[in-house]
């Protein structure tokens, strides 16, 4: 499917907006109409209150020279009034749509960022997508507030200012005209460069987001390593990239300033010099050219933002191309149509021939095959990096596979709808992962619904409920970033706590390592068991105790399946989870080794 142009995307941005916008315009006529008028009771009181001269309008003819001053000053304040009303009404209502634009394009942007695929997470730098929610999106508000409705003043207030201009002095009013020409030359030859200027300028500016994100989520390791001098110099090199870009960015728009008031100056110039002889030879009067000269320092003021308002699109383009650079990113993960309910899954997963890689030409898994039947528990062991984890990652199908298939009760996992997929599978990973929120809605995290009575029945089986009553707060204590206030066994056990809250049928568990104390693993393995109690599960194995009463072991080596089968099987042949075994276990150093 071809992809719609950024202007048929922005129109369809603005389109639920149509009528607020029509109110805005009509709020810019008005606005100008009193802007127009704004010099008239001046011009009433000089040619017709001082000067005497009988004024045009009929209806003032009778009007004595008090009378007429008087009406000039009421008119003068009220004029004011109005157009200091209808500018706030026209600031509330346009900043509003210009708001209501940005949460539009920002809310579809995290929407379709949380559906990417982790590959495309693994290859975007966290910061940058950040600056491009937070920031980039302004771009559409910038394009409203800052172009769109005061090129669109600017237009009506010049075309009302020629007519009248005209009006009284023709030759003057092409004079002053005559700079536009001239002016969009200038412009021209300065926009392209801004354009580029503005993009690289938010390049940078997105990449010092990206180091300080990535500093502050490592911070632990970054002051254990005691590398936080190194950090500050990442920091200050990215920093200083960015200034650079935000300084030529601004000189450029400097330049563009000067070189537009320049020719505005010159315009200037032989406008009042022309103006002053037509008074002195008589083609004017006296009010006339009070008007003329008030319209005139304000003719500059409308063509300036016309044109500046070039250099401020190139920014917003820049921005909004960046926005629209995401939602162009196709889910590489499609979703499938079929849907899946929880109460009928029984959890039979068979892997056949898998391949897969993260980088094209570097495999991660060839060719490998399990059945797991339901309700069994499958033990994954191996070294470190032999794709473990990322072969349990494509079961609730974090990526695509390059080939094979993976079946769930004998149906193709890419037919389910992704949700309900991911639904029927509960994860407990290493690290375990703790949010920022309460320890209730942690637990509650894959099931907002569930009450308190099952957020503590679930917390009493992964053993962590006498631990949380002890706290002040109870279930409503907040955890710290990245689980900061807990221990690495609370945290743990929040996890499982988690998983068993959500009750689904298959599970995805890395079993924590040995790091943890004997008395913390003792409450963990009970959580654990519990929790696997008749569901499928899958569970990257540290301990002799999960590997030994596991229905089926599989030793992975370099992406391959090198041997499986029951745990005694395994022992008997001269193989890689004998050596393992040995190596690992025989030591006596594993507590669980009994
Ligand atoms: P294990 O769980 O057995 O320790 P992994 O599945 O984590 O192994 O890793 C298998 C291989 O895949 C390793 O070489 C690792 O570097 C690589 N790998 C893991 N995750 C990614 C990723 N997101 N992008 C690229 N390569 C990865």
């Amino acid at each position: 499917m071809p992809k719609p142009s950024s202007t048929s995307r922005l129109i369809s941005y603005v389109q639920p907006y149509r009528l607020v916008l029509l109110g805005v315009f009509g709020q810019v006529l008005l606005i100008n109409l009193f802007e127009l008028v704004k010099p008239w009771p001046l011009k009433i009181i000089i040619d017709h209150v001082l000067g005497g001269a009988p004024p045009s309008l009929a209806l003032f003819r009778d009007w004595s020279a008090e009378n007429l001053l008087l009406g000039a000053c009421v008119g003068l304040v009220l004029i004011y009034l109005i157009l200091a009303g209808q500018t706030l009404v026209y600031n509330y209502t346009s900043i509003q749509v210009g708001q209501r634009l940005v949460n539009d394009l920002r809310r579809d942007l995290y929407h379709h960022l949380q559906k990417l695929s982790l590959t495309f997470h693994n290859r975007r730098p966290i910061g940058d997508l950040l600056y491009r929610v937070t920031a980039d999106t302004y771009a559409l508000q910038n394009l409203t507030m800052k172009v769109l409705f005061p090129a669109l003043s600017a237009a009506v207030f010049l075309i009302g200012m020629a007519i009248i201009m005209f009006q009284m002095d023709s030759l003057l009013t092409l004079l002053a005209l005559s700079v536009c020409p001239v002016l969009y030359v200038t412009v021209s030859l300065l926009n392209q460069k801004i354009g580029i200027a503005a993009m690289q300028a938010r390049q940078k500016e997105g990449q010092v987001y990206s180091v300080v994100q990535g500093a502050l989520a490592s911070i632990r390791i970054i002051q254990a390593f005691t590398k936080e001098s190194d950090e500050h110099q990442r920091f200050m090199t990215a920093s200083q990239d960015s200034l650079t870009a935000s300084l030529r960015l601004y000189t450029l728009q400097t330049i563009f300033s000067g070189a537009v008031n320049v020719v505005l100056a010159l315009g200037t110039a032989f406008v009042v010099w022309t103006g002053a002889k037509h008074v002195l030879s008589g083609m004017l009067s006296i009010g006339d050219l009070i008007v003329f000269i008030s319209y005139l320092a304000t003719l500059y003021e409308p063509i300036n933002k016309i044109v500046q308002s070039n250099s401020l699109v190139q920014e917003a383009k820049a921005g909004i191309e960046r926005v629209f650079e995401i939602l162009d990113e196709e889910r590489e993960v499609k979703d499938g149509h079929r849907h899946l309910h929880l109460r009928d899954v029984k959890g039979d997963i068979v892997f056949d021939r898998i391949n897969f890689e993260y980088v094209p030409g570097q495999p991660i898994l060839r060719d490998v095959s399990l059945h797991a039947n339901p309700g069994q528990k499958i033990a994954l062991v191996g070294p470190s990096g032999a794709g473990k984890s990322s072969l349990l990652g494509l079961l609730p199908r974090f990526y695509n596979l390059r080939s094979g298939r993976i079946l769930l009760d004998g149906v193709d996992i890419s037919q389910y709808r992704l949700e309900d997929l991911r639904s029927a599978i509960g994860l407990v990973l290493q690290p375990p992962l703790v949010f920022p929120l309460t320890l209730r809605d942690n637990i509650a995290y894959g099931r907002m619904d569930a009450c308190l009575e099952e957020i503590q029945h679930a917390a009493r089986l992964a053993r962590t409920h006498d631990f949380i009553v002890q706290l002040p707060n109870g279930y409503d204590t907040m955890v710290g970033e990245q689980g900061a206030t807990l221990s690495e066994g609370e945290r743990q056990r929040i996890t499982i706590a988690r998983a068993l809250l959500r009750n689904v049928p298959i599970l995805i568990l890395d079993e924590p390592t040995s790091s943890v104390d004997a008395e913390t693993e003792r409450l963990l393995m009970g959580g654990l068991e519990t929790l696997m109690a008749g569901r499928t599960t899958f569970i990257i194995a540290h301990r002799l105790s999960t590997v030994r009463t596991a229905d089926l072991v599989v030793v992975l080596q370099d992406g391959r399946i090198v041997e499986q089968g029951t745990f005694k099987e395994l022992l008997d042949v001269d193989g890689v989870f004998r050596r393992l075994y040995l190596m690992q276990w025989e030591s006596g150093t594993t507590p669980t080794l009994a």
